[in-house]
């Protein structure tokens, strides 16, 4: 074997235990709601906080719920982060910047070009300019619009992963979750608990990225997009430092191979306290490609070794972000009774590394959508066509084809990229086409290997997970689903897949130790499935 095609040995999505007439048998409790949203992060907050606040003014009670599946708000949240304010300011009128949950404001940036042994200080390109925003921890600002939707009257339920889509012939009619407290085998043990159902008029989709239920739905309604959404794997670090870092830095080139497209980002969060993370597209060629392992790579440069020197790793996480942009959009993002928001439906702009405005705002026009569905019957397309008139499209379309020039290797791909900032998009005439990352193959190639899951620098896999916080109980049965007969060739690709050590390559296949999982998603997208496994499994991230 001299190289892989992932696509080979993935298993098909099970969307005949996703999709679940409602009233089919097999749940505890039943509960119903006016709408409900599955996912309590940036755009799933947003919109529980629009829609509470519509409802006040309106003198209407809605019965809103929100089902997260950490155990509590933020522990499963992690982005860079660089938050652009705007969708703060709408959604927060009477607030002041300086009352939102940021850390610190951009004072001043730098981009360079690295080799292993130099770097070189690059313009910075007009989409990563990030003057008038601000620094911020995604689980803080998840814990802070959690905090507001409670104070509004919303109910969040911690610990509740959605596991199942209930429906009504073509209808979403709410979610099953997964039930708690099974044995290794699947059978449930005295003190666990069944599904429930959870019915609503509307069910908002807010599961981030790679969301289930949203790709469930989209397969089930065929809903296409122009390109299939494409993925990259962020692995992040956190460091307490003692040397103060005054300014956002954002590397390009080493150590990520030529024929990969990422970057690095390193984001003072206080002066000695500083957010370092790797991205890499999960189009890579490479199987032995490991971003963990580049990531610890990294840290050797001296650009950074001058910066950590002394410092301690704090806390670690990783997931994966949609990359595909304007033409990996669903062709809607509304159905009967369902709407797509913020990751879950592909609202990134790659070229800038933002989503959070775009997913709370895509948050505010979904509620602004419900609300008039409710009231009086308004199409929930209303929802699609806000968007499409909104900032979020044209974010989108200004960097259509960005990330997808870069599919034939960073300096051609470079080179496209300024074309299209200087043409304001125009160039060029038309769109680039893209395979699913699955269906890139990947070449087995032992000479050549960048970043392989031997390099024995920086953190081990193992510890870091511990520094993720991860207490899954050990206990609990597999929630991911692996082709019948790997090839060991392909055990070793999900080896360097995954950035938390869940897949060995062993004589005569896989071995998964499931409990280490962190959701990051990248195996769902290159090899085995993920499905949600009881509540509060997972990390416990506080400051990613
Ligand atoms: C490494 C990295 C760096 C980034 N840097 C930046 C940046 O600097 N600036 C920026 O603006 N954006 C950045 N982003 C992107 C940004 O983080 C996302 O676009 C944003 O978080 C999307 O918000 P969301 O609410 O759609 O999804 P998420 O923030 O992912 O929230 C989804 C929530 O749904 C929950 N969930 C998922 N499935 C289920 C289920 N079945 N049942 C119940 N709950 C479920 C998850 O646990 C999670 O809490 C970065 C992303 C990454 C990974
Ligand atoms: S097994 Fe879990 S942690 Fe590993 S890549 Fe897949 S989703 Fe991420």
């Amino acid at each position: 074997m001299d190289k892989i095609v992932p696509a080979q040995y993935q298993p098909p999505l099970p969307l005949d235990t996703l999709i679940v007439q409602d009233g089919a048998e097999g749940s505890g409790d039943r509960m119903e709601l006016d709408v409900l949203i599955v996912g309590a992060g940036p755009a799933g907050l947003a919109c529980a906080i629009e829609l509470a606040r519509l409802a006040k003014a309106d003198r209407t009670e809605l019965n809103i719920g929100v089902l997260e599946k950490a155990e509590a708000l933020g522990e499963h949240s992690l982005s860079g982060a660089v938050v652009n304010p705007r969708a703060f300011r709408e959604l927060f009128p009477d607030l002041k910047d300086s009352d939102f949950p940021f850390r610190a404001p951009v004072a001043k940036e730098a981009v360079y070009l690295l080799t292993a042994e130099r770097r070189w200080r690059l313009p910075t390109p007009p989409t990563m300019h990030n003057r008038g925003y601000y620094i911020a921890s995604l689980c803080e600002v998840v814990r802070w619009l959690g905090a507001k939707a409670e104070a509004l009257g919303v109910n969040v339920f911690t610990g509740f992963p959605a596991a199942q889509l209930l429906v009504r012939d073509a209808a979403v009619a709410g979610v099953r979750t997964a039930p708690a407290g099974l044995d290794r085998d699947g059978k449930p043990t005295p003190g666990g608990t069944a599904p429930n159902d959870l019915v609503a008029k509307v069910t908002a989709l807010a599961e981030g990225t790679r969301g289930l239920l949203a790709q469930a739905w989209c397969q089930w309604q065929r809903v296409p997009s122009e390109n299939p959404q494409i993925f990259a794997l962020g692995v992040k670090e956190l460091w307490e430092t003692q040397q103060p870092l005054d300014r956002v830095i954002h590397t390009l080139g080493w150590p990520i191979p030529s024929d990969a497209f990422g970057g690095s980002f390193v984001y003072p969060l206080e002066p000695n306290l500083v957010a370092l993370g790797l991205v890499v597209g999960l189009d890579y060629r490479d199987a032995a490609l490991d971003v963990h392992v580049l990531l610890q790579r990294l840290k050797q440069h001296r650009l950074l070794r001058a910066l950590l020197a002394g410092g301690e790793m704090v806390e670690w996480g990783a997931k994966t972000i949609p990359e595909g942009g304007f033409y990996s959009l669903p062709e809607r993002r509304s159905g009967a009774g369902v709407v797509l928001l913020g990751d879950a439906a592909g609202f990134v702009d790659v070229p800038s590394l933002k989503g959070i405005h775009y997913a709370m705002h895509s948050g505010i026009y979904a509620a602004r959508a419900i609300f008039q569905n409710l009231k009086n019957g308004a199409a929930l397309s209303a929802y699609d066509r806000l968007v499409d008139a909104s900032y979020i499209a044209r974010d989108l379309y200004r960097t259509r084809n960005m990330r997808l020039a870069f599919r034939d290797g960073f300096y051609l791909g470079g080179i496209q990229a300024a074309l299209m900032t200087l043409t304001g998009g125009r160039f060029p005439n038309g769109k680039y086409r893209m395979h699913a990352d699955v269906e890139v193959a990947r070449r087995l190639s032992p000479g050549l290997r960048p970043g392989s899951a031997e390099t024995p620098v920086g953190v081990s896999k193992v510890d870091a997970v511990f520094k993720s916080g991860n207490s899954t109980r050990d206990t609990i049965p597999s929630h991911l689903i692996p082709a019948k007969d790997v090839p060991v060739e392909v055990a070793r690709f999900y080896s360097h897949v995954c950035p938390a050590g869940v897949y060995e390559a062993i004589d005569g296949g896989l071995r998964i130790n499931a409990p280490n999982c962190v959701d990051c998603k990248a195996t769902d997208v290159l090899g085995p499935r993920w499905t949600p496994r009881e509540g509060g499994s997972g990390p416990k991230y506080k400051r990613m």
